[in-house]
């Protein structure tokens, strides 16, 4: 058995034939790390309207993680969806960033300790199959980053188990077919979380959409609390409230569109 978890690059997995869906979005990010006497601050900071060059919204956020160890960790990311995605450059929109983050983070050229590094973001389940006759793909090298937001940690660790659980079956049974679960099973916890996500970057890929959402839906605290539970994936659905019925009826909707 091999447990192909190589990454968003995958070069393991595309020699034995896993492709990427291209109508599936993409996202690209950047990272560095600054000194900052405001790293033992007990939030972290997300800017959503951030600009190109030329002004124009990028569906994407910019980030600062306060680490406690008199570092932050600093970054931005955008999604394919943004129609000039492929001309931008990761680390100019970084400085960009750096350059107009609020000072509380004292973030600048003399307070840089690494110089930016960037990556692709592979989602959404984009890559596959997720199963060949003896491998399972886990991980970035699935594609298994959430739309929703940009995180892959913690779904590399999820597809890890969910794999590492199907592969024990397959070898109890003596019988690898049983590794197909693993694909159903990943359909079956994120197909319809990651579908909503999908149409959700499509909308953001609308600069009039996301600026919308960026300037109306910040300033509504209820709204934006809700944004957060589904994008960070901590919607209880068993829940009754209002927030939870609506993305009931969401899903209810999205579950219905034919492509996406
Ligand atoms: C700039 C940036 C910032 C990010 N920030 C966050 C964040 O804040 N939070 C978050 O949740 N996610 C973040 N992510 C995403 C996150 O890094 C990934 O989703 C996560 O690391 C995926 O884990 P993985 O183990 O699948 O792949 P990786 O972490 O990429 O690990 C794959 C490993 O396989 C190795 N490898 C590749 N090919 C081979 C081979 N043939 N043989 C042996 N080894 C091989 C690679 O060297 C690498 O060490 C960020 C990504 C980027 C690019």
């Amino acid at each position: 058995m091999v447990v192909v978890a190589d990454g968003s690059l995958n070069r393991f997995g595309r020699e034995l034939g896993a492709e990427r869906r291209r109508d599936y979005p993409m996202g690209m990010a950047a990272r560095g790390y600054f000194r900052s006497a405001a790293s033992h601050q007990p939030f972290l900071e997300s800017q959503l309207d951030l600009r190109d060059e030329d002004g124009a919204t990028i569906p994407g956020y910019g980030w600062v993680f306060p680490l406690g160890d008199g570092t932050v960790n600093v970054g931005v990311g955008l999604l394919s969806t943004f129609r000039r995605w492929k001309t931008v450059n990761t680390t100019k929109m970084m400085n960009r960033y750096v350059e107009t983050a609020p000072s509380y983070w004292g973030l600048s050229d003399q307070s840089r300790l690494t110089t930016p590094m960037g990556g692709k973001l592979t989602m959404s389940f984009s890559r596959g199959p997720a199963v060949g006759a003896n491998w399972v793909m886990v991980g970035d090298a699935v594609g298994a980053i959430n739309p929703w937001n940009g995180e892959g940690i913690s779904y590399a660790y999820e597809t890890g188990r969910i794999a590492a659980h199907h592969i024990l079956d397959a070898l109890a049974a003596d019988d690898l077919g049983l590794l197909s679960r693993y694909q159903a099973e990943l359909e079956e916890t994120y197909g319809l979380y990651y579908k909503m996500a999908r149409v959700f970057v499509r909308l953001i890929g609308y600069p009039s959409v996301m600026r919308t959402l960026a300037h109306v839906g910040l300033r509504n605290r209820p709204l934006m609390e809700w944004t957060l539970k589904v994008m960070a994936n901590l919607l209880d659905e068993d829940e009754r409230h209002l927030g939870e019925q609506a993305y009931q009826a969401l899903a209810a909707v999205v579950r219905r569109l034919p492509v996406a």
